[in-house]
């Protein structure tokens, strides 16, 4: 099988992991040893921002962020019901509310027009995501932000090495959130990181870190063991270095791919807007006009090829069985994506034939579909 996505791990780091097995170091009790302070310093760098901030999951960026935002009971947070369920999951953990809107149909990240339309006097922050690796429309939103004094909080999770405006994603947030799970654009096994402009914040992070510590059993406030691991951040740092080389990678299967399928109408193929640079995590198209029954035949075809196609999300998060009570506004673009489109694999391990292999076979299962 062709995964849809993997961890890309050479020799440099094991031996980076080796070599901080043998150091004895393998964490810090105030959260930050030496190699994920290296970490944090070449991330900043990266992310064009003061300040990063390594943590354990890409979860714990986004629930460190959201509760270094303040929020109260009752707040509203604006966000996208079409993403992975974290983001939804750190608002209901901090008591605020998640206000779930409606997509832009091309882009699938959450329209500037919707968000406006859903502030309300409680509204406290914008919640925005860069699906797939394609930005969000932060500079509208960051507009919309001010005019009503909201923070934004960006879930970058699948955007390492996409850019906004000639800058990394994140330039218009307050605070963005990133995520180093085994299947994005770089990996630590499970990390993440939290980077921001704002001092007070960075600070608050870092507590929120480490139970809420600056000397050790002096807690100043509420906190966690959001600690990230000597050996996660060994593997980091290397990651780090190759990443541009595995966006290079993943833009030109992107872009094989696109050449294969240009043709097929029954497709809408993945968009660039004015302004964006794609991290192209997920190459992910839609099939037109259809029926979710349709796109499922196409994507088991393609499994049984041997081609890994996925579908993110099946589920929108208002319709899970969970998070359906915050279900306020309708999402009609939401649920007819969630039905109508699929994601073919497209990362630095995909070889040029496999990706020629990958539209053959699609173009071939869409005939079948026309059949039917
Ligand atoms: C992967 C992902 C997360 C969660 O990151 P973890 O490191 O798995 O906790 C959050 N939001 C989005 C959009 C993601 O893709």
């Amino acid at each position: 099988m062709i995964p849809i996505n993997a961890p890309q791990i050479g020799e440099e780091e094991i031996e980076a992991v080796v070599k901080v097995m043998r150091s004895g170091v393998l964490t810090d009790k105030l959260g930050a040893g030496p190699v994920v302070t290296k970490f944090e310093e070449a991330f900043a760098k990266f992310a064009e921002a003061k300040h990063a901030i390594a943590v354990n999951t890409g979860t714990a960026a986004l629930h460190s962020a959201i509760v270094a935002a303040e929020l109260k009971s009752g707040d509203e947070v604006i966000l996208p019901s079409f993403t992975f369920v974290s983001t939804a999951e750190v608002v209901v953990m901090t008591g605020a509310k998640p206000v779930f809107v409606d997509i832009n149909p091309e882009t699938y990240n959450v329209s500037p027009e919707e968000v406006e339309k859903a502030v309300t006097k409680r509204t406290k922050m914008i919640f925005p995501v860069d699906l797939y690796g394609l930005p969000a429309d932060t500079q509208q939103m960051r507009e919309i932000a001010d005019k009503h004094g909201l923070v934004i909080v960006e879930d970058a999770a699948q955007a390492h090495g996409a850019g906004y405006k000639g800058k990394p994603v994140g330039a218009f947030a307050d605070v963005t959130c990133w995520s180093f799970y085994a299947s994005k654009n770089m990996t630590t096994g499970e990390g993440g990181m939290i980077t921001t402009n704002d001092d007070e914040i960075a600070e608050k992070l870092r507590l929120m870190r480490s139970h809420g510590e600056r000397e050790e059993y002096q807690s100043v406030m509420l906190g966690h063991n959001y600690h990230m691991s000597e050996i996660q951040a060994a593997i980091g740092c290397v990651q780090l270095e190759k990443l541009p080389k595995f966006v290079a990678k993943r833009r030109e299967n992107a872009e094989r791919l696109t050449s294969k399928l240009r043709k097929e109408p029954k497709l809408q193929l993945p968009i660039k807007p004015k302004g964006c640079k794609h991290g192209w995590y997920l190459y992910t198209v839609r099939l037109k006009d259809a029926k979710k029954r349709q796109r499922d035949r196409v994507v088991e075809g393609l499994r049984k090829k041997g081609i890994g196609a996925g579908v993110y999300y099946v589920n929108p998060i208002h319709l899970m069985p969970y998070y359906s009570k915050f279900s306020k506004h309708k999402l009609p673009e939401t649920e007819k994506a969630s039905q109508q489109v699929f994601s073919l694999p497209v990362h630095p391990g995909v070889t040029a034939e496999q990706i020629d292999f990958i539209g053959k076979s699609v173009l071939h299962l869409l005939k079948q579909v026309r059949q039917s």
